[in-house]
């Protein structure tokens, strides 16, 4: 993870949220320290120097709202089965309502 570059400022207000291009590729960025998680280990964060407001590679991971490292390819494998939303959930250990529990959603 620390080779990630980000393709663009998150955040929506800033000159530099906008699509990724090569012809113009977001370098306004600069790394500002890592955070500890008990989910990832060590969260690299970077500072945009356009609007100033900083960011983390989490912020372009879909596996932060699942709190877990999840292999998208095995749940779309899954979905190709038709197996159900629920099933794909208690055979993995996630739950469809974002809690990481696979309690009721
Ligand atoms: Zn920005």
């Amino acid at each position: 993870m620390s080779a990630f570059i980000p393709p663009f400022c998150p955040w929506k207000g800033c000159g530099e949220h906008r699509l990724p291009s090569s012809a113009r590729p977001y370098q306004a960025c600069v790394p500002w320290g890592s955070y500890p998680t008990k989910a990832f280990g060590l969260v690299p964060r970077f500072r945009c120097t356009s609007c100033g407001r900083t960011f983390s590679v989490q912020s372009f991971s879909l596996d932060y709202y699942a709190k877990r490292v999840v292999d998208y390819q095995d749940v779309s494998r899954r979905l190709s089965s038709c197996e159900s939303l629920r099933a794909i959930g208690r055979n993995l250990g996630l739950s469809s309502s974002g809690s990481g529990r696979g309690g009721r959603s």
